[in-house]
């Protein structure tokens, strides 16, 4: 029987040269079908699965480099490679009834859709697997960066990277014999001892964020021989490797016992308050012209929703005139029809692809009305960060009560919540002032 999913959303990682099988080079179509028939019984056990696929197997960067070609067009190609192996990744699911989508970091209308974040994770939600072509979008990084990265912004419970053999190992088990596998392992671990699972940018990124990343064998001949080797992925989503070391996350300057509190994870949430405040303000329209007033808006064109910012660049030229420089001659009509459809009340002003918004000047009584709600939504983001508080506090006092914590620590902690509380709610109180000031502006 396979173990209960840990995780409900992971990040599959596939290096091109999973997908050569006994080959040399390029795609071996049983092998990709192999794979894919694992990453359906993930998705069969109800995980979400999104894939970022490498591009070895058919082109690398550094190696055109290596023989005299300009870096960042080599990398080019080696992106453009990944988006092969993709497409062929998404024939094998669809072919099985897995139903995916391709998006490339590299926008290729024709082929497939181009990146949006949101989109991405509307379509797992929707049981789909998304498939992650061309990297990063960017010469000079790799595709593992590519996967923590997105791992990262999918929000996925864990990374998990496929290779030819079932673990982290001091040395390649293929050619050294004796070498050790390494059945835990911290991120801090893998940097120190610069082991070559993943690249250093991909694990610092994962370690930021505490994903854990499982290293597992992907489909390999050899280790399917052995008895004790080989585990489909499904069986891979019961534990971690590289985890999270909290240990290493003790806050700075001052030395204090081993615990369990995470003080990095209280800031974090509380600022998620002031954050999501800072976009509700955004989304007010003062008489003040702000390129935030704009963001929401989606366009629809050829077929697709986009945020408007990808189709144009938002510009502010004076404090009330916003501007939206559309790439695309044919889009200038679809961008217009958004705008006057967001309920924004602005009158668009088309010239050629250039669109001017011109911002009206507020009345008394609209004034009145928007620092009603720019309060109300204080008062939530207050509320929200005193929530946090209240929960730290209440851990704090379960680790001392339970003897994981002493009375000093316990004070100095205590302390260092109520500061962190005080200064979060001061820039809250100073976002509204500054709101305040924009509304009141004439
Ligand atoms: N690449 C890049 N930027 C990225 C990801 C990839 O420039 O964000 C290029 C780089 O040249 C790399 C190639 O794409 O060598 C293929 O990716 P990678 O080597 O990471 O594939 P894998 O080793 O996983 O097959």
């Amino acid at each position: 029987m396979s173990p209960q999913p840990l995780y409900s959303r992971v990040l599959l990682k596939v290096s091109g040269e999973a997908l050569m099988g006994e080959g040399q080079y390029g795609i071996d179509v049983d092998t990709v079908g192999r794979i894919a028939g694992e990453i359906k019984q993930a998705t069969d056990a109800g995980i979400q699965v999104c894939l970022v696929i490498g591009g070895g197997n058919i082109f690398r960067g550094l190696s055109g480099a290596a023989k005299g070609m300009e870096r960042a067009s080599a990398d080019y190609m080696g992106m453009l490679a990944t988006v092969m192996n993709a497409l062929a990744m998404q024939q094998s699911l669809e072919s099985i009834g897995v139903p995916t989508r391709v998006q490339s970091a590299i926008p290729m209308m024709t082929v497939c859709e181009p990146y949006i974040r949101r989109r991405a994770v509307r379509h797992m939600e929707k049981g789909r697997v998304v498939i992650f072509a061309a990297g990063t979008g960017n010469p000079f990084f790799t595709t593992d960066t590519a996967a923590a990265l997105r791992a990262v912004e999918m929000g996925c419970d864990a990374l998990l990277k496929g290779t030819q053999v079932d673990g982290v190992y001091s040395a390649d088990p293929h050619k050294v014999a004796n070498a050790e596998r390494y059945d835990r392992l911290t991120y801090m671990d893998v940097l120190s001892r610069d082991l070559k699972v993943m690249d250093a940018s991909a694990i610092s990124l994962a370690r930021e964020n505490g994903i854990p990343i499982i290293v597992y064998s992907i489909d390999d001949a050899r280790l399917r021989q052995r008895s004790d080797g080989y585990r489909p992925l499904h069986h891979h989503l019961g534990r971690g490797l590289i985890s999270p070391d909290r240990r290493q996350k003790r806050p700075e300057g001052q030395e204090m016992a081993d615990t369990d509190f995470d003080l990095d994870d209280v800031e974090r949430r509380m600022r998620g308050a002031l954050q999501a405040l800072k976009q509700e303000f955004g989304g007010l329209r003062t008489g003040r012209a702000s390129a935030s007033l704009l963001e929401p808006i989606v366009v629809e064109a050829y077929g697709q929703s986009m945020p408007i910012n990808q189709v144009g660049t938002i510009g502010v030229p004076e404090p009330r005139m916003l501007t939206v420089q559309v790439w695309d001659k044919g889009m200038v009509s679809a961008v217009e029809k958004a705008i006057r459809n967001s309920g924004l009340g602005l009158n668009p002003n088309i010239d050629g692809t250039l669109i001017r918004l011109p911002i009206p000047e507020l009345n008394q009584e609209r004034r009145a009305e928007l620092s009603k709600i720019a309060a109300k939504y204080t008062e939530q983001a207050r509320v929200a960060v005193r929530n946090v508080r209240r929960d730290a506090m209440d851990e704090l006092k379960r680790l001392e009560k339970d003897a994981h914590m002493g009375q000093d620590d316990h004070k100095a902690w205590t302390d260092k919540v109520q500061k962190l509380t005080d200064k979060i709610v001061a820039e809250i109180d100073a976002a509204l002032a500054h709101k305040e000031a924009e509304i009141m502006q004439v």
